[in-house]
């Protein structure tokens, strides 16, 4: 293939479908509860049935999280994604925690995101999107549905090795490993929504109170002492004083009081998660036809005006819980229950795919979610391994293109680089998830391609979680701090360090 466009081929979905009520015919057979005629992988069992539903019907109640306006936007700027405009930059927690719903928490989450996309920003010299793993990243599918708790533990002082359920985040059962704390608990479902709506306000909050104003770049600290090698040093602050430089200038030639009413002061952050609980996302799919009224006030009094979001899409549904849901790589089967769901709604959306996705299964997915090849509907999120690269992604790549799609290609370099250490902890090494970015980078290009997006579970909190990177972080520090929930996090100075890896590959 070699990069031009190809005009859809199989589809009744074509160039001239009008873009209203026709365009969504593939369409008329789904409802927020379609998934449920379904498989679903990685179900729950919930002993406690009426329990369940009075929890759902009250989030079903719940005003949603995020805006239409703000979905519609982000999807704006992921077709600038796709078109090689704009990239994008996801990261956060694996699990995020109630308990961790916490102010400093939050903000260190903000920090590490935004001092990652004024790195590659100034790389890339593209603006950047955001996208925050937060504000309801709190299902985790699982390998095993069962863990084993080994004898003479804190939760198990007998002789032998204890079976129980694995935990399945936050919003499923509890993290104690015990029997009892490890039964689905419905009410965790309400408490995840009301969570997501914290962090998502004080997400709103500081943001809007210039948390994220670049003019206070000094007082974030990119001081750079962690870093052991004295080159690798000498390289960041080179960067770190070129940026500081350019606002400089533009406060000196009077752009600043521009900028400070522009993007500059102002800073766009979206949130995801994997949307693997669908009784949660069914009851916050809402109709953007009473989304629209609920915005615009009594539609006795006042008509939606020609043109708006309301008249143009007839029966679309947004989730409202979300700006951006992923579906995992657990949970992408063509005919099951998640990818069911995700078809329906508007918001754009993430695929994962490991090292089994086998390019027809992805193109037959993608005809499924994205029938009518919206630019950016979809963003292609691959996460292979190191060394897994090479032979994976290419054909994935061709047949996305000769299917005529036009994806956000993304690469996770984390999921497909955990193992676990001799005494027992899951790790990731930086050199290998550096390693599966680079050659991401380098295959797209190499076949006319291009990347456009990274995806990481990474923390602003100075955790010891995965091994290496510029603090040079050894096995035997691991305990020190390790803190995740589930899978480990890049920690604020290794994702500085990832940052700075993207922003020399475009200076290439
Ligand atoms: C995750 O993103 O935390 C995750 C479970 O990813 P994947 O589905 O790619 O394994
Ligand atoms: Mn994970």
């Amino acid at each position: 293939s070699n990069g031009v466009a190809h005009p859809p081929s199989s589809t009744t979905a074509s160039l001239d479908a009008p873009a209203n009520g026709a365009k969504h015919s593939s369409k008329v057979d789904w409802t927020p509860s379609s998934w449920r005629t379904k498989t679903v992988a990685q179900d729950v069992h919930y002993d406690d049935k009426e329990k369940l539903n009075e929890v759902l019907d009250k989030i079903g109640k719940l005003p949603g999280l995020v805006g239409v306006g703000e979905i519609e936007k982000l999807r704006q700027q992921l077709a600038e994604c796709a078109e090689g405009k704009r990239f994008l930059l996801q990261g956060g927690d694996c699990a995020e925690r109630f308990d961790d719903c916490e102010e400093s928490h939050i903000q260190n989450q903000l920090k590490v995101l935004l001092q990652m996309s004024l790195v590659i920003i100034w790389g890339a010299r593209m603006p950047l999107v955001r996208i925050a793993r937060m504000a309801g990243q709190y299902a985790k599918p699982r390998s095993s549905p069962i863990e084993t708790v080994p004898p003479n533990h804190p939760y198990n002082p007998t002789a032998v090795p204890l079976t129980i359920p694995s935990f399945r985040g936050d919003n499923i059962n509890g993290p104690t490993p015990t029997l009892t704390s490890r039964v689905p608990d419905p009410s965790r479902l309400l408490q995840a929504y009301f969570h997501s709506a914290a962090t998502m306000n004080h997400i709103r909050t500081v943001l809007g109170e210039g948390f994220a104003d670049l003019h206070r770049l000094e007082g974030w600290d990119l001081g750079m002492e962690y870093v052991v090698e004295e080159g690798l040093r000498a390289d960041y602050r080179r960067v770190v004083t070129a940026l500081t430089d350019a606002l400089d200038f533009m406060g000196t030639v009077g752009a600043d009081d521009l900028t400070r009413q522009s993007s500059l002061s102002t800073v766009e952050m979206y949130i995801s998660h994997e949307g693997l609980s669908l009784e949660y996302e069914e009851r916050l799919t809402r109709p953007a036809t009473s989304r629209f009224r609920e915005l615009n006030g009594d539609p006795r009094k006042r008509s939606p005006a020609p043109g708006s979001a309301a008249t143009q899409q007839p029966g679309t549904f947004y989730n409202l819980g979300s700006h951006f849901i992923w579906l995992g790589d657990r949970t992408r089967q063509v005919d099951g229950a998640h990818v069911e769901y995700f078809r329906g709604i508007r918001n754009p959306i993430g695929i994962k795919a490991g090292p089994s996705m086998k390019p027809k299964e992805l193109t037959s997915l993608l005809e499924v979610v994205d029938p009518d090849r919206e630019t950016g509907r979809v963003v292609l999120i691959t996460r292979f391994g190191a060394g897994k690269v090479e032979g994976a992604l290419e054909p994935l790549v061709e047949a996305v293109r000769d299917g005529g799609w036009k994806v956000v290609w993304c690469c996770d370099p984390m999921h497909g680089n955990t193992h676990t250490t001799p005494s027992g902890i899951k790790t990731r090494s930086y050199p290998a998830i550096v390693s599966e970015l680079t050659s991401t980078f380098e295959v797209h290009r190499k076949i006319g391609s291009r990347l456009t997006g990274v995806h990481f579970e990474c923390t602003g909190d100075s955790v010891t979680e995965c091994l290496g990177g510029s603090m040079d972080l050894q096995v035997a520090q691991l305990e020190e701090r390790y803190e995740t929930a589930c899978d480990p996090r890049l920690n604020y100075e290794q994702s500085l360090d990832v940052a700075f890896v993207i922003a020399k590959h475009f200076e290439r």
